[in-house]
């Protein structure tokens, strides 16, 4: 068969997409209670049966993971050796903001509106139509595919860990939820606790609790300090200073300083400014002391770990993360956090050591810690997949790092690929998340491609 009529094959899918997308995006695919034979509750059993319905109605056998995930097969193999396809159908909770209806499925014009269109149920829908084109093409094939579809991506990947422990996952594959050209590195975490007595010399706070999650940069930050109005020109005063905004009121016999960052994931603090930061740094300036001081010293707004002396940075990761996501005070205790992404180049295991070593009068304790997650680019997968990306896009070959976590860390050698284009607005978890029936049939086109190049016999295609 040559492309173009492959190509073809490929197109003629998009009616039966298009439907079948829009009946899983009606669908309100949330985590819930777990209840006998789901463990992600209701409605994402009932999504994974309308799911493997879907793939049987389409000429696949599907399995139903004992509801933690779903998967589908083209092809013979062993499991073992097949090229692993890694969507999932849980989603997000819509959220406010917007303008359609978030589980209507609205399409207009080219464009599909609803929670899950992006994120990740279009991809999955490009991915296993892609499949089926493969099949009426009859493209001969060396190794098995299979789709798995999860059921908690977005809450703890407890589907893959299930799957992996009962089931045998493929070893190698891409995972169409994120975006293109292809992600082949996740920078290494490291996720820290910081303990400390509070001073009691200089500035007195009262109260101060900020941060819910360590992964996020808190886009605010308020805490009440013992002090009167000589307090509030000394704020206003390290507000010019700085040049962010800080502000003071009095609260009954008590001060209330605010500070207004800009909130942002910890992974990605280009974007983002650190509330906390702000706060530390005016708290000093006020003249706190001891672990408050030496927080602001040497973390402040840094989100490069300068001064915890681990900043680092190679070629292929780009640079160390830090984001101070929670800080409080309780009964005359300090208690902070450190989310850390780390540069494949560099060992991980020293970076408690170092921050322990920076930070006097502090108890480090460290909760987390993940090695980088890597494919070299020279790799059969990630050359197969950007040929793929380049024959049907004739856009460059590229490969991307991220301080994110993806679910290709749940295959020994796997990689996010797509489904967004670089153009495409980032729509994941937000209101009014959409996506254009163009782009998934370009992205269904290059999930077929992928499959002929990795999976089909030589010269499956000419
Ligand atoms: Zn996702």
């Amino acid at each position: 068969m040559n492309r173009k009529e492959f190509d073809q094959i490929v197109m003629s899918q998009q009616e039966d997409m298009v439907q079948t997308l829009q009946k899983w995006i009606r669908v309100p695919s949330l985590r819930d209670e777990p209840q006998e034979n789901a463990p992600f509750g209701p409605a994402l059993r009932k999504m994974l049966d309308i799911t493997l319905e879907d793939c049987r109605r389409l000429g696949f056998a599907a399995r139903d993971i004992d509801g933690y995930a779903g998967d589908a097969d083209l092809g013979e193999g062993s499991d073992e050796d097949a090229l692993a396809i890694l969507a999932h159908i849980d989603i997000v909770p819509a959220g406010d903001g917007w303008t359609r209806e978030p589980f209507g499925a609205q399409l207009e014009g080219d464009t599909l509106y609803g929670r899950g269109t992006g994120d990740d149920k279009g991809p999955l829908a490009a991915a296993l139509f892609a499949m089926k084109a493969v099949k009426d093409a009859g493209i001969p094939l060396k190794r098995k595919v299979k789709l798995i579809f999860g059921c908690d991506e977005e809450s703890g990947m407890e589907d893959m860990k299930y799957y992996k422990k009962h089931y045998i996952m493929p070893k190698t594959g891409f995972s169409p939820d994120a975006s293109y050209p292809i992600i082949n590195l996740e920078k290494g975490m490291c996720g820290l606790h910081l303990h400390a007595d509070v001073s009691e010399d200089g500035l007195q706070v009262m109260e101060l609790h900020v941060g819910e999650r360590q992964s996020v940069f808190p886009g605010a930050a308020n805490c009440l300090v013992r002090g009167g109005s000589e307090l509030i020109a000394k704020v206003d005063a390290v507000s010019k200073q700085y040049g962010w905004p800080v502000k003071a009121e009095q609260e009954g016999e008590y001060l209330r300083i605010t500070a207004t960052g800009i909130n942002g994931h910890a992974a990605y603090p280009e974007t983002a400014r650190n509330a906390i930061g702000q706060l530390l740094i005016t708290l000093r300036e006020l003249g706190a002391e001891g672990a408050l001081k030496v927080l602001a010293d040497v973390v402040g707004t840094q989100h490069d770990g300068l001064g915890l002396g681990i900043k680092a940075q190679d070629e292929a990761s780009g640079p160390l993360t830090c984001n101070l996501g929670i800080i409080r005070i309780t009964d005359g205790k300090l208690f902070a956090t450190l989310d850390i992404r780390y540069p494949l180049m560099i060992a991980g295991e020293h970076i408690h050591g170092i921050v322990q070593s920076n930070l006097p009068g502090f108890t480090v304790e460290q909760k987390f810690f993940k090695l980088p997650h890597h494919v070299p680019a020279s790799s059969e997968l990630v050359q197969g997949l950007l040929k793929a990306y380049h024959e049907v896009t004739g856009r460059e070959k590229k490969t991307l790092s991220t301080g994110g976590g993806t679910y290709a860390r749940m295959l020994q050698e796997g990689v996010a690929f797509g489904a967004s284009f670089p153009e495409d607005p980032d729509l994941a978890h937000q209101a009014d998340e959409r996506v254009s029936i163009k782009g998934l049939m370009e992205s269904m086109k290059i999930f077929a491609h992928a499959i002929v190049n990795l999976a089909g016999e030589e010269g499956a295609l000419s």
